[in-house]
């Protein structure tokens, strides 16, 4: 029989939680799926050989997960919390929330029109630069200063949709081109609020429901389909 636990170790700048299965192997294997690490090894081994053996393993580890995200909570994205204060984020959730809503219809009209470009899985941009630009610099939220978004779709598997706060990319799985309008809508505004909160916080849940008050209900279907 197999004896399989979850275990935690702790290792440089964090800890890593782990399924560990004991079975009749000769080395130490190890899978990262679904968003979980999973290390199995022989009945004898000393679980600090084990232990040793995943903490040299820490970046190879990591970067594994990074790319990965568990399949029951897609939509993901791979956004990384923003480091600031939340002082910040207040600051300007209170410049920009009010023209930002105003032309939210427009932002997602956008999107969601490029998204119904012919064939927009054959293309990687999706939208050409250069309209994207002429877009987002007439909107009064950029001419204020807010962050434009660089929008482009690429062949992701694992999730919906991507935004890196950095650069102001957003990505879209070229799957939501075989789904439905209400499930594009959902991944949309998911992505779009993320120009004003970054990270999945009190801030940014508070916004994407106020946009979208069905937004939980959206999200739950499209996982479900
Ligand atoms: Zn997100």
């Amino acid at each position: 029989m197999e004896n399989s636990a979850r275990r935690t170790l702790a290792w440089e700048g964090g800890q890593l939680t782990y399924r560990f299965t004991q079975k009749a192997v000769k080395n130490i294997n190890l899978r990262v799926t679904n968003g979980e690490v999973r290390v199995s090894a022989p009945r004898r081994l000393p679980i600090a050989r084990v232990e040793a053996f995943l903490i040299e393993k820490q970046d190879w580890i990591q970067k594994a997960l990074a790319h990965q995200v568990p399949t029951r909570q897609a939509p993901q994205d791979t956004l990384a919390p923003k480091p600031g204060t939340s002082e910040e984020e207040k600051a300007f959730e209170k410049a920009f929330l009010p023209v930002f809503e105003e032309e939210y219809a427009a932002f997602a009209a956008f999107v969601a029109a490029a998204a119904k470009a012919p064939c927009p899985a054959l293309t990687r941009a999706g939208i050409a630069p250069a309209r994207q630009t002429a877009f987002w610099q007439q909107t009064a939220y950029v001419k204020r200063g807010g962050r434009a978004p660089q929008i482009a779709f690429r062949a992701m598997t694992s999730r919906w949709g991507s935004c890196t706060p950095a650069s102001g990319r957003i990505r879209f799985s070229t799957m939501l081109a075989q789904k439905s309008e209400e499930d594009w809508r959902g991944v949309i505004d998911h992505e779009l609020i993320h120009l004003l909160a970054t990270g999945h916080g009190k801030l940014f849940h508070a916004l994407l429901d106020a946009f979208d008050p069905a937004n939980r209900t959206r999200r739950r279907a499209l996982i479900a389909r």
